[in-house]
């Protein structure tokens, strides 16, 4: 049996400390906020190497409240990929914009910045490009496009933690410092992940920063002080906090496994499968190995039978879910639409041992014999 992931492996090896953190919150008796939470933040802003981190409730609150704080609302219109998780196109929609979709470079599975050009208006305020699968897209591109038309750019870093953009050799900034504010989850299976629901947003911007803030806190200034209608509760909980903080330091060492891990795939599966493309600009961090193949319903009910987990990011992109018919025509944004039908997760966790990998190996190699 090699499962998708495996959350209990993680918890076992660092029981004693998460646990002595819990009792820690438990025993101060605060529960909303606190040092915690500012001292996670802290050290995240260090870790990212991004001036601002603001804690909120999850990844989705974190792409709206960003794109609110942003200054992005109704009347305006946001370009976005149509191959991504939901909540990209969701945050659009709460913020009161407009999502506007965009077909995917095939290769990397992220934006097509060829394509950015044509769809941008007189409404376009910005561009949410989404980091898939724990690999950059395109932000060099992204950006200066971006400047060119005064778009803001917000990252969807929902899957990219630890990721980073090799701009020129020596500055190799993270996901989160590459646009003008990103929003992060923490859900338990991201390659950093809570034990709930927990998400953050970045930004250099200190303007911005206070306004996602004053957001995120019901809209006050102080308390019971309300400067902004329409704020929210949205709230980095504080168990979670703290273990987050015993889980961060673990963060890269689990992202070298986890790219290790991809290279043994890289090797076993090449000329058997189409393996992932890195992109010259990117490290990637492989929050998801996954492959193509035309045959994939077939390989991942054989994989099934012999014990292997698999899971299909995204079996419908955006555009053909009933809820979001109206944005683009089927046959509109064809690499997405293939990609749908083609891709194939695999096992991907630090904790999956060299002989798991192998046994995944063998079975997709088996399939294609
Ligand atoms: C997980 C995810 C989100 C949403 O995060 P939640 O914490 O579940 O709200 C947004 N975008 C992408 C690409 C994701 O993978």
């Amino acid at each position: 049996m090699v499962p998708i992931i495996d959350l209990q492996s993680e918890y076992r090896l660092l029981k004693s400390e998460i646990d002595t953190a819990l009792g820690r919150v438990l025993e101060a008796g605060a529960f909303v906020g606190g040092t915690e939470v500012s001292a996670l933040e802290r050290e995240l802003s260090d870790y990212l190497g991004v001036p601002h981190v603001i804690g909120v409730g999850s990844g989705t609150d974190a792409l709206f409240i960003a794109l609110r704080a942003l200054g992005i609302g109704p009347g305006d219109e946001v370009i976005t990929t149509p191959f991504t998780f939901i909540a990209t196109l969701e945050a659009i929609q709460i913020a009161g914009a407009k999502p506007v979709l965009v077909d995917i470079d095939p290769a990397t599975f992220n934006l097509d910045p060829k394509l950015l050009e044509a769809a941008i208006t007189e409404r376009t305020k910005a561009i949410l490009p989404v980091h898939l699968y724990g690999q950059v897209a395109p932000m060099g591109e992204i950006g200066a496009i971006a400047e060119r038309h005064g778009l803001k750019v917000l990252e969807d870093a929902a899957q990219a933690i630890g990721a980073r953009y090799c701009a020129n050799g020596s500055q190799s900034p993270m996901a989160g410092a590459l646009g003008h504010a990103a929003g992060f989850s923490l859900y338990p299976t991201k390659n950093l992940g809570a034990y709930g629901d927990a998400g953050f947003i970045t930004t250099a911007d200190p303007t911005v920063a206070e306004e996602a803030r004053l957001l995120a806190s019901h809209g006050q200034k102080a308390r019971y002080h309300h400067v902004r209608p329409a704020g929210y509760t949205s709230r980095l909980d504080t168990l979670q906090a703290a273990i987050l903080r015993v889980k961060l330091p673990h963060l890269e060492s689990w992202n070298q496994r986890r790219r290790q891990i991809a290279r043994m795939y890289d090797q076993g599966l090449k000329g058997v499968v189409q393996t992932p493309t890195q992109a010259p600009y990117a490290l990637h961090i492989y929050h998801q190995y996954t492959i193509r193949t035309p045959e994939r319903d077939r390989l991942q009910a054989f994989l099934k039978e012999r014990g292997v987990g698999s899971s299909i990011h995204y079996p419908l992109p955006a555009h053909l879910q009933p809820a979001y018919r109206e944005l683009a025509p089927e046959g509109s944004l064809p690499h997405a639409e293939q990609a749908a039908r083609e891709v194939l997760s695999l096992p991907m966790h630090p904790f999956l041992s060299d002989l798991q990998a192998e046994q995944v190996i063998e079975a997709v190699r088996a399939y294609s014999k």
